[in-house]
């Protein structure tokens, strides 16, 4: 049993039952977690194909207006 990172509710998962990069669903917020380890068990949420790049992007489309 392991607790969701996201809104910490008991996931019925086991260190036993799954291995190092498996993945697993938390029932009740839906989200997609990965397993880092299983000793303790670690779990790493895991974005849809969704990456947070975009705060840091500045305005690079007029370089060098100097
Ligand atoms: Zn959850």
């Amino acid at each position: 049993m392991v607790v969701c990172p996201e809104c910490e509710s008991d996931i019925d998962v086991d260190a036993d039952e799954v291995d190092e990069g498996e993945i697993v669903s938390c029932p009740e917020c839906g989200s997609d977690f990965e397993v880092v380890t299983t000793e303790p068990l670690e779990l790493t949420k895991v974005e849809d194909e969704y990456e947070e790049e975009e705060e840091e992007e500045e305005e690079e489309d007029e370089d060098g207006d100097y």
